[in-house]
């Protein structure tokens, strides 16, 4: 393979720019494994990269696509051969390393996690960063000592890749989901995924007071900002929140009290540089705990022609669930 298709951004003085191109396989950058991808996902970052609303893409060109999983075609490491099944997540993947739109990638063996038993390549990007970092907001949670008896659960952003992809997780746990979305037409979607209880997100959306009556045992954040705030102001003594998004935005309107008063705790949530070993664990925990029903329930297939208008519609927060681009 001289060369390959790939989505290309590049940057001119008018802007940014994004095509589908014929990429030279001599202008891969280093690694030590070649991957055949065989499928990539749209993420939230990936809207942002190609849509160009946050500078999220620090190189040019970039392939963009934050994951992809496919199969080694070339590997000059002991750790992977010719034929082995991978995934990759984050590592800068599609922001300053040539990313997952791609049909070869090359990057270092240390970013690879082997695709594990039980998940088919479809399967793994249907879970995507987007659910992996679900998974790793769970293990942070029950890492603080959350269990379903701590109480209920909130979902921010419920309908979305994170937020559905935690709901359907934490259902197959035992716990009481709350679903916060601002998508009431998805209400009983959310209900067949693992929800018990549907919350409208308008309820978390004005600036309330730091300290608010105790309903949380435990949340999962991907919105930020307001809703991040309200949900703290709600979490019991004790409790805690895994954040991990600005889908509502970057800020977060609180005080200490909550902390200081309540103990509750904040645990940040960084997928992209999560250690193998984690990667590894949160991986077996998904083929583990991840009802494969409910992940097709919440996946839907797209053709690479279609990532462009797809990663508009992420930005719009017009995408149920999680999508899967077949490269
Ligand atoms: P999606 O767009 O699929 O989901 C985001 C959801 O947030 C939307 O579906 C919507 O849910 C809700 N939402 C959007 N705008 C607002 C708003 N103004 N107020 C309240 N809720 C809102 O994105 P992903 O699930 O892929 O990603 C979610 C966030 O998590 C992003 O910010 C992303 O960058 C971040 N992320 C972080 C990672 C990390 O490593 N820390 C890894 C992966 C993602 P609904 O329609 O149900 O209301």
């Amino acid at each position: 393979m001289s060369s390959f298709r790939a989505l290309r951004i590049d940057k001119t003085d008018a802007g940014q720019t994004v095509s589908v191109v014929d990429f030279p396989e001599s202008e891969l950058m280093e690694g030590d494994v070649v991957v055949r991808v065989s499928h990539s996902t749209v993420n939230y970052k990936d809207g942002l990269a190609i849509t160009g609303k946050s500078p999220v893409v620090r190189r040019f060109p970039m392939i963009p696509g934050i994951d992809f999983v496919g199969t080694v075609t070339a590997s000059e490491t002991d750790e992977f051969k010719p034929g082995d099944a991978v995934i990759l997540n984050g590592w800068g993947v599609g922001e300053t390393h040539l990313g997952g739109y791609a049909e070869a990638a090359r990057v270092k063996s240390d970013w690879l996690v082997p695709l594990p038993q039980g998940l088919s390549p479809a399967d793994a990007m249907a879970i995507g960063t987007a659910g992996y970092t679900s998974m790793l907001c769970v293990m942070a949670l029950e890492k603080h000592g959350v269990t379903p008896k701590s109480g209920p659960v909130l979902v921010t952003g419920a309908a979305g890749g994170v937020g559905s992809v935690a709901v359907a997780i934490l259902g197959k746990l035992g716990y009481h989901v709350v679903a916060s979305t601002g998508r009431s037409e998805e209400a009983e979607w959310l209900k067949a995924l693992g929800a018990s209880e549907i919350v409208d997100r308008a309820e978390f959306a004005s600036p309330g007071k730091p300290l608010q009556k105790e309903r949380f045992g435990g949340v999962v954040d991907s919105v930020g900002s307001v809703p991040l705030a309200n949900a703290i102001a709600q979490v019991k003594s004790g409790g805690a929140v895994a954040a991990c998004g600005l889908a509502a935005g970057m800020d977060l309107p609180t005080s200490v009290a909550p902390f200081i008063l309540r103990g509750v705790s904040l645990l940040g949530v960084n997928s992209v540089t999560v250690p193998k070993p984690i990667r590894v664990e949160a991986y077996r925990r998904l083929a583990q705990d991840l009802p494969r029903d409910k992940l097709a329930a919440i996946t839907r297939t797209i053709s690479f022609d279609e990532i462009i208008p797809t990663a508009q519609a992420i930005i719009d927060g017009k995408v149920r669930g999680r999508v899967v681009v077949e490269i």
